[in-house]
């Protein structure tokens, strides 16, 4: 089983200072990765840079260009979302390095991988850097891949924000499949039940939006029950998933209550889908996650399962929640009604 890293310290160029997406993210998982020996199992996927075709794919060329000259003064392009001047590289860096692991999965160099990079890309949208985001990795990544003859791709997004922007590229797209859970009503406010995708696409966006407090159970029902029964009827050739581990109990943005065993059978269920249905062609990205312990062992706790490695390894406090909100059940109902699953 070869797993592929994407990383890069060009990543930490993005400096957004005491700003909670920072590039402390990053060390703190490489630290993790390096201390126990795990890098030492893993390819590594050398980035480039995603050409403007590609960016142009997705985005406007005035945001592109907004991107890059804020990042020449550095400045908020929003009232969260930051640029300094290492950031317009970074971003490039961020979506070409998504692009590379995506396209050694598909060429057969190895099975799956994880890109750890930022910034990350969920919320950003055709014209707006937004909640953190300055391109669309994902959703630039998936283009490639259908410019590749991929005729199908899943995406699945556990962020604890609904991934608005890549939503909104994709809406219309019947060849792309968008399934997000999400804590609702959030930030950014999008991804109801009813949004289920337009024209052509209808049906192929599917969104379960979660009450605040829901933990291992309910996610584990989701991506055991619902998520496999969706991947089933589309077919998709191959999976890349937008991993935020903000659902983490003790995130400091997040009011999810997931443990990092909870990330860990998200994962391997993610995988037992892509092993079912595209050869185990999988391919993770790093979104959001702000509690640094959790977002080291959850990443690690994703390469485990990737690696196929029977131990996975919790060392952190379980949830601070006895019992998860009862109407979650309702939402999962919901979700299979309208979705017919
Ligand atoms: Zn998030």
């Amino acid at each position: 089983m070869s797993v592929g890293i994407v990383y890069d310290p060009i990543y930490l160029q993005h400096d957004t200072g005491s700003h909670p997406e920072n590039k402390q993210r990053l060390v703190a998982i490489m630290d993790l990765l390096e201390k126990s020996g795990l890098s030492e199992q893993l390819t590594s996927i050398p980035p480039r840079m995603a050409t403007a075709e590609e960016l142009l794919t997705i985005h406007s060329q005035e945001h592109i260009n907004r991107v890059e000259s804020y990042s020449e003064t550095g400045g908020w392009l929003d009232g969260d979302t930051m640029a300094s001047s290492g950031s317009y590289e970074a971003a490039l860096y961020a979506a070409g390095g998504l692009i590379k692991a995506v396209e050694a999965v598909l060429h057969g160099e190895i099975n799956s991988a994880f890109a750890l990079v930022r910034p990350p890309g969920h919320h950003a949208t055709h014209h707006r850097g937004t909640g953190f985001c300055l391109f669309n990795n994902i959703a630039i990544a998936a283009k490639y891949a259908q410019q590749q003859g991929i005729e199908r791709i899943l995406i699945a997004d556990f962020d604890i924000h609904h991934g608005n922007g890549t939503q909104e590229s994709f809406y219309n797209d019947p060849s792309l499949l968008y399934f997000s859970t999400h804590q609702y009503p959030f930030y950014p406010g999008t991804g109801a039940v009813d949004e289920t995708g337009g024209g052509d696409g209808k049906g192929t966006t599917v969104n379960v939006p979660l009450p605040a407090g829901c933990g291992d159970e309910v996610y584990q029902q989701i991506y055991q029950e619902i998520l496999p029964e969706a991947a089933r009827r589309f077919r998709p050739q191959i999976i890349l998933v937008s991993a935020g581990y903000d659902p983490y109990w003790g995130d400091p943005i997040g009011m999810m209550d997931l443990s990092v065993t909870g990330f860990a059978t998200i994962t391997r269920a993610i995988k037992e889908i892509a092993d079912e249905l595209c050869e185990g062609k999988l391919v993770f990205t790093l979104e959001g996650g702000y509690n640094l312990q959790a977002l080291s062992y959850g990443v690690k706790a994703a390469f485990d399962t990737l690696l196929g490695n029977p131990e996975i390894e919790d060392p952190l406090e379980k949830s601070r929640y006895s019992k998860e909100p009862a109407s979650a059940q309702e939402i999962m109902e919901r979700v299979k009604r309208v979705h017919q699953l």
